[in-house]
Protein backbone atom coordinates (compact mmCIF):
# COMPACT_ATOMS: atom_id res chain seq x y z
CA UNK A 1 0.00 0.00 0.00
CA UNK A 2 2.41 2.35 1.02
CA UNK A 3 3.84 2.73 -2.43
CA UNK A 4 0.49 4.11 -3.71
CA UNK A 5 0.46 6.86 -1.28
CA UNK A 6 2.17 9.34 -3.68
CA UNK A 7 1.12 7.97 -6.54
CA UNK A 8 -2.36 9.71 -7.05
CA UNK A 9 -0.29 13.48 -7.65
CA UNK A 10 1.91 11.33 -9.98
CA UNK A 11 2.63 11.28 -13.98
CA UNK A 12 1.91 7.48 -13.26
CA UNK A 13 -2.15 8.45 -12.55
CA UNK A 14 -2.16 10.89 -14.67
CA UNK A 15 -1.52 8.04 -17.56
CA UNK A 16 -4.64 6.07 -16.01
CA UNK A 17 -6.71 9.08 -16.21
CA UNK A 18 -6.33 9.37 -20.04
CA UNK A 19 -8.32 6.59 -20.43
CA UNK A 20 -12.21 7.94 -20.92
CA UNK A 21 -13.33 4.49 -20.72
CA UNK A 22 -14.87 4.43 -24.52
CA UNK A 23 -14.25 1.11 -25.43
CA UNK A 24 -12.56 1.27 -28.32
CA UNK A 25 -9.93 -1.24 -27.34
CA UNK A 26 -12.16 -3.70 -26.56
CA UNK A 27 -12.39 -6.11 -29.48
CA UNK A 28 -8.93 -5.74 -30.39
CA UNK A 29 -8.11 -7.36 -26.67
CA UNK A 30 -7.60 -11.30 -26.88
CA UNK A 31 -8.45 -11.85 -23.37
CA UNK A 32 -11.29 -9.92 -23.87
CA UNK A 33 -12.52 -11.64 -27.42
CA UNK A 34 -12.07 -14.91 -25.37
CA UNK A 35 -13.40 -14.17 -22.38
CA UNK A 36 -15.90 -12.00 -22.29
CA UNK A 37 -15.32 -10.17 -18.99
CA UNK A 38 -15.15 -6.20 -18.27
CA UNK A 39 -12.36 -6.93 -15.64
CA UNK A 40 -10.14 -8.89 -18.61
CA UNK A 41 -10.11 -6.39 -20.39
CA UNK A 42 -8.09 -3.32 -21.29
CA UNK A 43 -10.77 -0.89 -19.61
CA UNK A 44 -11.42 -2.88 -16.81
CA UNK A 45 -7.95 -3.33 -15.99
CA UNK A 46 -6.78 0.07 -16.45
CA UNK A 47 -10.45 0.86 -14.25
CA UNK A 48 -8.85 -1.61 -10.86
CA UNK A 49 -5.53 0.04 -11.56
CA UNK A 50 -7.30 2.93 -10.95
CA UNK A 51 -9.56 2.04 -8.19
CA UNK A 52 -5.74 0.81 -6.34
CA UNK A 53 -4.03 3.79 -6.98
CA UNK A 54 -7.10 5.72 -5.13
CA UNK A 55 -7.48 2.78 -2.36
CA UNK A 56 -10.75 2.03 -3.39
CA UNK A 57 -9.24 -1.63 -3.45
CA UNK A 58 -6.28 -3.37 -1.98
CA UNK A 59 -3.57 -4.52 -3.80
CA UNK A 60 -4.26 -8.04 -3.38
CA UNK A 61 -3.64 -11.45 -5.31
CA UNK A 62 -7.59 -11.38 -6.89
CA UNK A 63 -6.65 -7.92 -8.53
CA UNK A 64 -3.72 -9.09 -9.96
CA UNK A 65 -5.52 -12.12 -11.52
CA UNK A 66 -6.78 -9.40 -13.49
CA UNK A 67 -4.02 -7.25 -14.34
CA UNK A 68 -1.86 -10.39 -15.23
CA UNK A 69 -4.09 -12.27 -17.35
CA UNK A 70 -3.19 -10.18 -20.65
CA UNK A 71 -0.45 -10.93 -22.86
CA UNK A 72 1.26 -6.97 -23.59
CA UNK A 73 0.61 -7.69 -26.73
CA UNK A 74 -0.41 -3.70 -26.84
CA UNK A 75 -3.20 -4.33 -29.39
CA UNK A 76 -5.30 -1.95 -27.15
CA UNK A 77 -3.10 0.74 -27.84
CA UNK A 78 -3.16 0.49 -31.14
CA UNK A 79 -7.14 1.05 -31.07
CA UNK A 80 -7.16 3.61 -28.21
CA UNK A 81 -8.00 7.12 -29.88
CA UNK A 82 -6.72 8.46 -26.27
CA UNK A 83 -3.35 7.30 -26.77
CA UNK A 84 -3.28 5.57 -23.11
CA UNK A 85 0.04 3.81 -23.04
CA UNK A 86 -1.67 0.91 -21.87
CA UNK A 87 1.70 -1.24 -21.40
CA UNK A 88 3.90 1.50 -20.01
CA UNK A 89 0.88 1.71 -17.31
CA UNK A 90 0.67 -2.22 -16.99
CA UNK A 91 4.52 -2.40 -16.12
CA UNK A 92 4.47 -0.15 -13.71
CA UNK A 93 1.88 -1.58 -12.11
CA UNK A 94 3.05 -4.92 -12.47
CA UNK A 95 6.42 -3.65 -9.95
CA UNK A 96 3.70 -2.08 -7.70
CA UNK A 97 2.31 -5.78 -7.22
CA UNK A 98 5.28 -7.27 -7.25
CA UNK A 99 6.90 -5.23 -4.16
CA UNK A 100 3.59 -5.94 -2.37
CA UNK A 101 4.06 -9.63 -2.80
CA UNK A 102 0.57 -9.71 -4.63
CA UNK A 103 1.48 -11.45 -7.76
CA UNK A 104 0.02 -14.75 -9.40
CA UNK A 105 1.76 -17.96 -8.20
CA UNK A 106 2.81 -19.20 -11.57
CA UNK A 107 4.36 -15.17 -12.06
CA UNK A 108 6.05 -15.94 -8.76
CA UNK A 109 7.06 -19.35 -9.61
CA UNK A 110 8.72 -18.41 -12.45
CA UNK A 111 11.01 -15.09 -11.04
CA UNK A 112 12.49 -17.59 -8.44
CA UNK A 113 13.02 -19.94 -11.40
CA UNK A 114 15.06 -17.47 -13.43
CA UNK A 115 17.04 -16.12 -10.68
CA UNK A 116 17.93 -19.86 -9.40
CA UNK A 117 18.71 -21.40 -12.72
CA UNK A 118 18.92 -18.47 -15.18
CA UNK A 119 16.74 -19.87 -17.42
CA UNK A 120 12.96 -20.37 -17.59
CA UNK A 121 13.11 -23.84 -17.41
CA UNK A 122 14.98 -24.64 -14.29
CA UNK A 123 17.76 -26.72 -16.35
CA UNK A 124 20.96 -26.71 -15.39
CA UNK A 125 22.28 -23.71 -17.20
CA UNK A 126 25.64 -25.21 -18.47
CA UNK A 127 23.89 -27.35 -20.73
CA UNK A 128 22.14 -24.18 -22.38
CA UNK A 129 23.85 -25.07 -25.69
CA UNK A 130 23.58 -28.75 -26.14
CA UNK A 131 21.14 -28.01 -29.05
CA UNK A 132 24.56 -27.97 -30.86
CA UNK A 133 25.54 -31.40 -29.68
CA UNK A 134 21.91 -32.66 -30.47
CA UNK A 135 21.91 -30.60 -34.15
CA UNK A 136 24.95 -31.16 -34.89
CA UNK A 137 25.47 -27.68 -36.70
CA UNK A 138 28.89 -26.04 -36.44
CA UNK A 139 29.06 -23.46 -33.72
CA UNK A 140 31.41 -21.41 -32.52
CA UNK A 141 32.56 -20.16 -28.99
CA UNK A 142 35.14 -17.63 -29.17
CA UNK A 143 36.73 -14.80 -27.20
CA UNK A 144 36.36 -12.22 -29.60
CA UNK A 145 33.86 -11.40 -32.76
CA UNK A 146 32.10 -9.46 -34.75
CA UNK A 147 28.46 -10.73 -33.98
CA UNK A 148 27.01 -12.42 -30.89
CA UNK A 149 24.08 -14.89 -31.23
CA UNK A 150 22.06 -14.68 -28.73
CA UNK A 151 19.93 -17.82 -28.56
CA UNK A 152 17.11 -17.37 -25.67
CA UNK A 153 15.76 -19.87 -23.36
CA UNK A 154 12.93 -21.34 -25.41
CA UNK A 155 14.78 -21.37 -28.59
CA UNK A 156 18.00 -23.24 -26.44
CA UNK A 157 15.92 -26.09 -24.25
CA UNK A 158 12.75 -26.78 -26.35
CA UNK A 159 13.18 -29.72 -28.41
CA UNK A 160 10.76 -28.65 -31.27
CA UNK A 161 12.28 -25.37 -31.72
CA UNK A 162 15.98 -26.12 -31.43
CA UNK A 163 15.67 -26.81 -35.08
CA UNK A 164 15.26 -22.59 -35.35
CA UNK A 165 18.88 -22.33 -33.67
CA UNK A 166 20.09 -24.70 -35.82
CA UNK A 167 18.91 -22.76 -38.83
CA UNK A 168 20.44 -19.34 -37.69
CA UNK A 169 23.83 -20.76 -36.79
CA UNK A 170 24.01 -22.57 -40.31
CA UNK A 171 22.99 -19.52 -42.30
CA UNK A 172 25.60 -17.79 -40.24
CA UNK A 173 27.72 -20.54 -41.19
CA UNK A 174 27.00 -20.81 -44.81
CA UNK A 175 27.68 -16.34 -45.46
CA UNK A 176 30.78 -16.67 -43.81
CA UNK A 177 29.98 -14.14 -40.97
CA UNK A 178 32.58 -14.07 -38.12
CA UNK A 179 30.09 -15.06 -35.29
CA UNK A 180 30.17 -16.45 -31.55
CA UNK A 181 27.63 -17.93 -28.55
CA UNK A 182 28.14 -16.10 -25.39
CA UNK A 183 30.29 -18.39 -23.32
CA UNK A 184 27.72 -17.70 -20.58
CA UNK A 185 24.17 -16.79 -22.11
CA UNK A 186 21.24 -16.02 -19.31
CA UNK A 187 17.97 -16.17 -19.75
CA UNK A 188 17.34 -12.43 -21.23
CA UNK A 189 15.13 -11.27 -18.49
CA UNK A 190 11.98 -10.35 -20.55
CA UNK A 191 9.82 -12.64 -18.02
CA UNK A 192 11.10 -10.70 -14.59
CA UNK A 193 10.36 -7.48 -16.50
CA UNK A 194 6.92 -8.80 -17.37
CA UNK A 195 6.49 -9.89 -14.03
CA UNK A 196 7.52 -6.53 -12.28
CA UNK A 197 10.91 -7.78 -10.78
CA UNK A 198 13.10 -5.07 -12.03
CA UNK A 199 15.77 -4.98 -9.17
CA UNK A 200 16.38 -8.97 -10.77
CA UNK A 201 15.86 -7.65 -14.13
CA UNK A 202 18.71 -5.44 -13.30
CA UNK A 203 21.34 -7.98 -12.45
CA UNK A 204 19.97 -10.26 -15.85
CA UNK A 205 21.01 -7.08 -17.89
CA UNK A 206 24.22 -6.51 -16.06
CA UNK A 207 25.72 -10.32 -16.75
CA UNK A 208 24.13 -10.33 -20.09
CA UNK A 209 25.26 -6.69 -21.42
CA UNK A 210 28.92 -7.91 -19.89
CA UNK A 211 29.36 -11.02 -21.62
CA UNK A 212 28.17 -9.30 -25.07
CA UNK A 213 30.61 -6.62 -24.35
CA UNK A 214 33.66 -9.09 -23.62
CA UNK A 215 32.80 -10.20 -27.20
CA UNK A 216 33.41 -6.58 -28.94
CA UNK A 217 30.82 -7.39 -30.92
CA UNK A 218 29.02 -4.67 -32.56
CA UNK A 219 25.81 -6.47 -33.53
CA UNK A 220 23.70 -9.31 -31.67
CA UNK A 221 21.15 -11.06 -33.33
CA UNK A 222 18.34 -13.15 -31.93
CA UNK A 223 15.26 -15.26 -33.50
CA UNK A 224 13.40 -14.06 -30.44
CA UNK A 225 11.69 -11.31 -30.62
CA UNK A 226 11.35 -10.97 -26.98
CA UNK A 227 15.05 -11.21 -26.14
CA UNK A 228 15.52 -8.62 -28.78
CA UNK A 229 12.95 -6.25 -27.05
CA UNK A 230 14.88 -6.89 -23.67
CA UNK A 231 18.23 -6.29 -25.26
CA UNK A 232 17.46 -3.35 -27.66
CA UNK A 233 14.66 -1.62 -25.18
CA UNK A 234 14.85 -2.57 -21.88
CA UNK A 235 18.22 -2.97 -20.90
CA UNK A 236 19.52 0.53 -22.39
CA UNK A 237 16.22 1.53 -20.03
CA UNK A 238 17.08 -0.34 -16.54
CA UNK A 239 20.73 0.16 -17.35
CA UNK A 240 20.46 4.01 -17.80
CA UNK A 241 22.94 3.67 -20.82
CA UNK A 242 23.30 3.05 -24.56
CA UNK A 243 24.90 0.04 -25.22
CA UNK A 244 27.60 -0.65 -27.74
CA UNK A 245 25.67 -2.97 -30.28
CA UNK A 246 23.64 -2.77 -32.39
CA UNK A 247 20.42 -5.30 -31.76
CA UNK A 248 18.81 -6.87 -34.76
CA UNK A 249 16.24 -9.70 -35.26
CA UNK A 250 17.22 -12.72 -37.57
CA UNK A 251 14.42 -11.59 -40.13
CA UNK A 252 16.51 -8.64 -40.63
CA UNK A 253 19.87 -10.15 -41.07
CA UNK A 254 17.88 -12.51 -43.44
CA UNK A 255 16.66 -9.22 -45.49
CA UNK A 256 20.14 -7.77 -45.61
CA UNK A 257 21.95 -10.68 -47.12
CA UNK A 258 19.27 -11.18 -49.75
CA UNK A 259 19.51 -7.72 -50.46
CA UNK A 260 23.28 -8.46 -50.85
CA UNK A 261 22.90 -11.36 -53.16
CA UNK A 262 24.70 -13.17 -50.51
CA UNK A 263 21.54 -15.84 -50.52
CA UNK A 264 20.19 -17.08 -53.56
CA UNK A 265 17.11 -19.00 -51.83
CA UNK A 266 15.07 -21.80 -54.45
CA UNK A 267 11.31 -20.54 -54.39
CA UNK A 268 8.65 -22.05 -52.27
CA UNK A 269 5.93 -23.92 -54.18
CA UNK A 270 3.24 -23.83 -51.30
CA UNK A 271 0.64 -20.81 -50.63
CA UNK A 272 1.99 -19.52 -46.86
CA UNK A 273 0.64 -16.99 -44.97
CA UNK A 274 2.63 -15.30 -42.04
CA UNK A 275 1.79 -14.44 -38.53
CA UNK A 276 3.63 -10.98 -36.81
CA UNK A 277 4.91 -12.12 -33.16
CA UNK A 278 3.42 -8.42 -31.22
CA UNK A 279 6.66 -8.00 -29.75
CA UNK A 280 8.39 -8.09 -33.26
CA UNK A 281 5.73 -5.90 -35.63
CA UNK A 282 3.58 -4.01 -33.22
CA UNK A 283 6.32 -3.17 -30.59
CA UNK A 284 9.32 -3.07 -32.62
CA UNK A 285 8.08 -2.53 -35.89
CA UNK A 286 10.20 -4.59 -37.67
CA UNK A 287 6.42 -5.81 -40.18
CA UNK A 288 8.09 -5.32 -43.59
CA UNK A 289 12.13 -6.72 -43.61
CA UNK A 290 9.71 -10.73 -42.71
CA UNK A 291 7.80 -10.00 -45.24
CA UNK A 292 10.39 -9.20 -47.88
CA UNK A 293 12.18 -12.44 -46.92
CA UNK A 294 8.90 -13.87 -47.04
CA UNK A 295 8.09 -12.96 -50.60
CA UNK A 296 11.49 -13.23 -52.13
CA UNK A 297 11.11 -17.22 -51.99
CA UNK A 298 7.07 -17.45 -52.71
CA UNK A 299 4.72 -16.08 -54.92
CA UNK A 300 1.28 -17.35 -53.18
CA UNK A 301 1.98 -15.19 -50.00
CA UNK A 302 -1.64 -14.11 -48.24
CA UNK A 303 -2.21 -11.81 -45.29
CA UNK A 304 -4.62 -12.39 -42.56
CA UNK A 305 -6.79 -9.64 -41.83
CA UNK A 306 -5.14 -8.93 -38.81
CA UNK A 307 -1.64 -8.32 -39.37
CA UNK A 308 1.52 -5.90 -38.89
CA UNK A 309 0.62 -2.99 -36.30
CA UNK A 310 -3.33 -4.65 -35.86
CA UNK A 311 -2.04 -8.56 -36.06
CA UNK A 312 -3.42 -10.69 -33.56
CA UNK A 313 -1.67 -12.30 -30.39
CA UNK A 314 -0.94 -15.68 -30.43
CA UNK A 315 -1.88 -16.02 -26.30
CA UNK A 316 1.74 -16.75 -25.21
CA UNK A 317 2.78 -13.68 -24.27
CA UNK A 318 2.71 -11.64 -20.70
CA UNK A 319 3.20 -15.01 -18.53
CA UNK A 320 -0.36 -15.76 -19.72
CA UNK A 321 1.61 -19.33 -20.42
CA UNK A 322 2.34 -19.40 -16.50
CA UNK A 323 -0.79 -17.88 -15.14
CA UNK A 324 -3.68 -19.02 -17.28
CA UNK A 325 -2.35 -21.38 -19.56
CA UNK A 326 -6.30 -22.05 -20.59
CA UNK A 327 -6.42 -18.84 -21.81
CA UNK A 328 -3.13 -18.79 -23.35
CA UNK A 329 -4.57 -21.97 -25.59
CA UNK A 330 -7.68 -20.67 -26.10
CA UNK A 331 -6.54 -16.99 -27.61
CA UNK A 332 -3.61 -19.51 -29.87
CA UNK A 333 -6.97 -21.21 -31.20
CA UNK A 334 -8.94 -18.35 -31.98
CA UNK A 335 -5.26 -16.97 -34.10
CA UNK A 336 -5.19 -20.20 -35.75
CA UNK A 337 -8.80 -20.07 -36.83
CA UNK A 338 -7.62 -16.08 -38.53
CA UNK A 339 -4.70 -17.68 -39.96
CA UNK A 340 -6.47 -20.93 -41.38
CA UNK A 341 -9.15 -18.91 -43.41
CA UNK A 342 -6.17 -16.85 -45.41
CA UNK A 343 -5.87 -20.61 -47.30
CA UNK A 344 -2.05 -21.25 -46.51
CA UNK A 345 -0.75 -24.49 -46.48
CA UNK A 346 2.34 -23.19 -43.74
CA UNK A 347 2.09 -20.50 -41.46
CA UNK A 348 5.13 -18.89 -40.91
CA UNK A 349 6.33 -16.97 -37.76
CA UNK A 350 9.60 -15.39 -36.55
CA UNK A 351 9.17 -16.13 -32.74
CA UNK A 352 10.28 -19.09 -30.89
CA UNK A 353 6.99 -18.27 -28.37
CA UNK A 354 4.03 -17.74 -31.36
CA UNK A 355 5.80 -21.00 -32.94
CA UNK A 356 5.14 -23.52 -30.08
CA UNK A 357 1.76 -21.65 -29.55
CA UNK A 358 0.40 -22.20 -33.08
CA UNK A 359 1.95 -25.65 -33.62
CA UNK A 360 0.65 -26.59 -30.54
CA UNK A 361 -2.98 -25.29 -32.18
CA UNK A 362 -2.67 -26.94 -35.01
CA UNK A 363 -2.07 -30.03 -33.18
CA UNK A 364 -5.16 -29.66 -30.95
CA UNK A 365 -7.00 -29.16 -33.77
CA UNK A 366 -5.89 -31.93 -35.77
CA UNK A 367 -5.35 -29.42 -39.06
CA UNK A 368 -2.81 -30.35 -41.49
CA UNK A 369 -1.14 -26.99 -41.49
CA UNK A 370 2.68 -26.73 -40.99
CA UNK A 371 4.01 -24.10 -38.32
CA UNK A 372 7.51 -23.12 -39.02
CA UNK A 373 9.90 -20.31 -38.15
CA UNK A 374 11.11 -18.24 -41.03
CA UNK A 375 15.12 -18.95 -40.31
CA UNK A 376 13.71 -22.78 -40.47
CA UNK A 377 12.42 -22.34 -43.87
CA UNK A 378 15.43 -20.47 -45.66
CA UNK A 379 17.71 -23.02 -43.89
CA UNK A 380 15.80 -25.60 -45.83
CA UNK A 381 15.39 -24.14 -48.79
CA UNK A 382 19.26 -23.63 -48.95
CA UNK A 383 19.64 -27.74 -47.86
CA UNK A 384 21.74 -26.73 -44.85
CA UNK A 385 19.12 -28.77 -42.79
S1 LIG B 1 -2.01 -5.62 -23.98
FE1 LIG B 1 -3.17 -7.06 -25.30
S2 LIG B 1 -4.07 -8.56 -23.86
FE2 LIG B 1 -3.38 -6.80 -22.65
S3 LIG B 1 -5.19 -5.49 -22.48
FE3 LIG B 1 -4.04 -4.73 -24.27
S4 LIG B 1 -4.94 -5.87 -26.00
FE4 LIG B 1 -5.58 -6.93 -24.13
S1 LIG C 1 -9.78 2.77 -26.05
FE1 LIG C 1 -8.36 3.87 -24.72
S2 LIG C 1 -9.64 5.40 -23.70
FE2 LIG C 1 -11.03 3.90 -24.60
S3 LIG C 1 -11.40 2.41 -22.95
FE3 LIG C 1 -9.70 1.62 -24.14
S4 LIG C 1 -7.86 2.38 -23.09
FE4 LIG C 1 -9.61 3.62 -22.35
Amino acid sequence: MAKFNKLDQSDYYKLILRCVHCGFCLQSCPTYRVLGIEADSPRGRLYLTRAMVDKRIDIAKDVANHLYKCTMCANCEIACPSAVKYTDIMFITREIMAEANAVPLGAEQLVNTINNAKNIFMMDNTLRKDWVIYTGVEAPIKDKADMVYFVGCVTSYSGRIQGVAQAIASILNYVGEDWTLLKDEWCCGHPLKLEGATKEFKKVAEHNVKMIEETGATKVVSGCPGCCLALKKEYPEVLGRKLNFEVLHFSQILDEYIKKGKLKIPKFESKVTYHDPCELGRILGIINEPRRVIKSISDKFVEPIERGKEGFCCGGGGLLKVTDSQLSESIANKRLEMLIKTGAEVIISACPTCYQSLADATSRKNKALQVIDIAELIAQRLGLM
